[in-house]
């Protein structure tokens, strides 16, 4: 009588394996694709190797500790295969290109957990600085309220190799981008403090006219285009000239970390320099 009672228990335990083990799969299954529903592209959930090796050529990356880094690697990834990249001068776009672009955008994102630039799917990539027929103009990269993102490769990697002039196209079109995309009613939206936004026209606003009146000097005279242009050029001296940014301006530093939710000079331990 031992025996049926036995096998009984065996049958349960199997099945309980097995509705365990379909549902692991279903779990796999829904993760995989979660970020690409309409591709049904597969996201793996370890960082392809290739991708971790180009990242060490990018110096935000580089002074990341461990588990930022891990952070920083899995976005990386999960932008290259949510975009669509199109050369409009090379064979095609290379791994590199790829990373490098991804790695602007998550640079710039890094504070925000899930922020993808949903609303742009396309990545245009030119040689050099190509002509716009609308603006009649050559333009080295622009953001597209369509969902594209243009940018010129040579100019790319220019704004790289000069790290501390305070003029990088990689993370002034990103910089559009998500000032766009915090515009732009979809699932991501208005994820910008509106107080800090608020105090950054106004500061921006100040600042603007004493760049118009030759007053200040320490954001290029670009900046006083627009607002637009203020944020963009905002974000590059934030990023590459950040001390020298909060020196000149320490209340819009202090808002440009609660905007974009990171502060450079203490995610990478920097001082003052003793005079
Ligand atoms: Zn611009």
């Amino acid at each position: 009588m031992h025996i049926p009672l036995l096998t009984e228990a065996n049958d349960h335990n199997g099945d309980v394996t097995f509705v365990a083990t379909v549902l692991s799969f279903v779990v796999i299954y829904l993760y995989y694709f979660k970020a690409d529903p309409k591709k049904r592209k597969f996201l793996p959930i370890w960082v392809r190797p290739e991708i971790k090796a180009e990242l060490t050529k990018f110096a935000y990356y580089r002074k990341l500790d461990a588990k930022h880094k891990s952070r920083f690697e899995k976005r990386v990834q999960r932008f290259i295969h949510e975009k669509q990249f199109i050369s409009k001068a090379y064979t095609h776009v290379n791994l590199e290109m790829k990373v490098m672009i991804a790695a602007s955008a998550i640079q710039l994102t890094f504070g925000f957990k899930h922020l993808n630039f949903s609303h742009f799917g396309k990545i245009l990539i030119y040689k050099d600085p190509y002509f716009s027929r609308i603006t009649r103009k050559y333009h080295k990269g622009e953001v597209n309220p369509n969902g594209i993102i243009v940018f010129s490769w040579l100019n790319f990697i220019e704004g790289y190799s000069e790290a501390n002039d305070g003029v990088n196209l990689g993370l002034h079109e990103m910089a559009h981008a998500l000032h766009l995309e915090n515009a732009i009613d979809n699932d991501e939206f208005d994820f910008i403090e509106k107080g800090a936004l608020k105090r950054f026209y106004q500061l921006a606003e100040i600042e603007a006219r004493a760049i118009k009146q030759h007053e200040s000097t320490f954001f290029r005279s670009y900046a006083a285009v627009n607002m637009h242009e203020f944020f963009a050029v905002a974000v590059e001296n934030f990023f590459e000239r950040p001390l020298g940014f909060q020196g000149h301006n320490p209340e819009l530093y202090h808002t440009m970390t609660i905007l974009l939710k990171q502060d450079p000079i203490k995610l990478f331990g920097l001082k003052k320099p003793v005079i």
